[in-house]
């Protein structure tokens, strides 16, 4: 049964990964290149724990017990030591995750399982960098992670019903809700996602309605929590951006074609509300 974990990587997703492996009693290391990367993560960590004791959704016992299962490093080799489990969430760029995996190929015991966090790249072409596709998986989790629910598992053609089944019960001992998808790309939620944002963009270019009445119709006639263009503007309009043209190319289908008013914000540095404005303004 898996219970060391290292997660590479500090950042957004990184640090909430490894919250809530901690929270759920798994021993996590957390690496990134920079010991001011790793201090960050763990203190946005401190920083989430802090806020649950707030309010009262996590007991101070349960804050002291993550803490406790967690430590910091930015020695690869550190980070791997006798770890069952490698979760990934490094830039989202295929040499560079490939790199890190070839790198812990051979660092970690053949019966490590290693799993990618990447939004859209192929799971199967990351795991090529390394001899152990059977034990190679996409685990895909959602910002913030401590608060959303999903995990969707990506297997590829290679990934064995033993992988499947260590994740799946990882998966529920975080009290995730997961999901199982096929290696293609933009999985199921990126690719649903992303069409429907973009659709809403083009709506918008056409003069159908304004951007809070799009999002309205969503929000109020069909129950989703978040409108397109407001979830846009949170994803950052460059990263859908990316995601839009890698769909376009791999799918092939127009219902990716990055509208121009989409490409024409992103010029401008309408990146959303990292930058202050998108669709709308912060
Ligand atoms: P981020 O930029 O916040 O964090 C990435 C971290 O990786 C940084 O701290 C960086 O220092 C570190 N890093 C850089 N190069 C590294 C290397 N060679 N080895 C180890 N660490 C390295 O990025 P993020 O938003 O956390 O995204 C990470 C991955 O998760 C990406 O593949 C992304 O597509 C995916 N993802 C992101 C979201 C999201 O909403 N942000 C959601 C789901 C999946």
């Amino acid at each position: 049964m898996i219970s060391h974990i290292a997660v590479f990587g500090a950042g957004t997703m990184g640090h909430g990964i490894a919250q809530v492996a901690a929270q759920s009693g798994f021993k996590v290391a957390l690496y990134d290149i920079k010991q001011e990367f790793v201090d960050k993560g763990l203190a946005s960590i401190r920083g989430n724990l802090d806020k649950g004791v707030e309010k009262g959704k996590v007991t101070a016992e349960q804050r002291q017990a993550a803490l406790g299962n967690l430590r910091g490093t930015i020695a690869v080799p550190d980070a791997a030591e006798g770890v069952q489990l490698v979760i990934e969430a490094i830039p989202e760029k295929l040499e560079l995750k490939q790199g890190l995996f070839r790198e812990l190929d051979g660092l970690c015991g053949p019966d490590t399982v290693f799993a990618s966090n990447t939004s859209s790249l192929s799971i199967a072409k990351i795991a090529s960098s390394t001899r152990r596709g059977d034990r190679f998986v996409g685990m895909h989790f959602f910002n913030p992670v401590h608060i959303m629910k999903l995990l969707e598992l990506v297997v590829t053609g290679q990934t064995s019903a033993a992988t499947l089944a260590a994740v799946q019960e990882v998966g529920a001992r975080l009290g995730k809700d997961c999901i199982v998808v096929k290696d293609f790309p933009g999985f199921a939620t990126s690719r649903l996602g992303v069409c429907l944002g973009l659709e809403a963009i083009r709506m918008v270019e056409q003069g159908v309605a304004s951007a809070a009445d799009i999002d309205k119709a969503l929000e109020l006639g069909y129950a989703h929590p978040m409108g397109p263009l407001k979830l846009t503007d949170l994803v950052g309009l460059d990263v859908r951006l990316n995601i839009a043209d890698y769909l376009h190319g791999e799918l092939k289908s127009e219902v990716f074609r990055a509208p121009q008013l989409m490409r024409d914000m992103v010029k401008a540095g309408k990146l959303g509300k990292k930058s202050g404005e998108g669709f709308y303004k912060y």
